[in-house]
């Protein structure tokens, strides 16, 4: 898989209120972490400062979501500029819930993309078919659909890029795809990349794994060529995560 280094987010959603999230930081401080892996883990917003300060500097803090402005009349929005100020290097864009609960569409997570990108924040950045679009044989399309809409505004950023293929009929569903499903889109979305962009970014391009990952499934999908690793919802919450940091040996 060359030499992209293994990443593995987990994403808190909208859980966890301070003695959940001194728990989470007591089992990822005392780890042992790999160190040949990068750790982000991902808090509410409004726990972004206290979960930064209370975590060890080699675990990432990124935020859920953010505005593609630095300031302004946006009640309950954040910006890149804040997420910086916290202390925090990444945020996630795009996520399916997002997409389909807060009515996101491809545009403004593009825009969201390239303003995160302005501003020095590093992006994982969402993708993901729903069981209907995969039962109707589009996942390829609506995955390419998404990711067109980030290359137009990633430029020439892709090395602050993580390319996140989540499947939307896996996400806290305990229904993970399979090792060879997950292989065959990330797959074929780097050859497509490679053509859309150059073969050097999609060969440095991490493209990792999110859909009811678990300490259980984690080594499977790991030993996958072009899985670089996974985005965690529901088991970033407990102990077991530290497994799936560990997942790729
Ligand atoms: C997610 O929220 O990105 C996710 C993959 O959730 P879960 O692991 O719970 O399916």
């Amino acid at each position: 898989m060359g030499d992209r280094k293994f990443f593995v987010g987990g994403n808190w959603k909208m859980n966890g209120l301070k003695p959940d999230i001194d728990e989470i930081v007591a089992f990822m401080n005392a780890g042992p972490l790999n160190e040949n892996t990068d750790v982000v883990v991902s808090p509410p917003a409004i726990y972004l400062d206290y979960a930064r300060q209370k975590l060890n500097a080699n675990i990432g803090v990124a935020a859920q979501n953010c505005y593609k402005a630095g300031k302004g009349a946006f009640t309950g929005d954040i910006s890149p500029e804040m997420i910086k100020d916290c202390g925090c290097e990444w945020v996630i864009l795009g996520h399916s819930e997002r997409r389909n609960v807060f009515g996101e569409n491809d545009e403004l997570v593009g825009a969201k993309t390239k303003y995160a990108l302005s501003q020095g924040l590093s992006v994982i950045a969402c993708i993901g078919e729903k069981l209907e679009e995969r039962e109707a044989d589009q996942t390829m399309d609506v995955v390419q659909r998404q990711t067109t809409a980030l290359i137009e505004n990633i430029g020439d950023n892709w090395g602050k890029v993580v390319l996140a293929y989540e499947p939307v009929w896996a996400i806290g569903t305990g229904k993970t795809a399979t090792p060879d499903q997950a292989q065959e889109v990330h797959q074929k979305l780097r050859a497509w990349l490679a053509g859309k962009t150059s073969d050097t970014v999609a060969q440095s391009l991490r493209i990792i794994y999110g859909g009811s990952v678990n300490a259980g499934n984690c080594k499977d999908l790991a030993q996958k060529e072009d899985i670089d690793g996974f985005l965690v919802g529901g088991a970033s919450l407990k102990p077991d995560f530290v497994k799936i940091v560990n997942a790729k040996e």
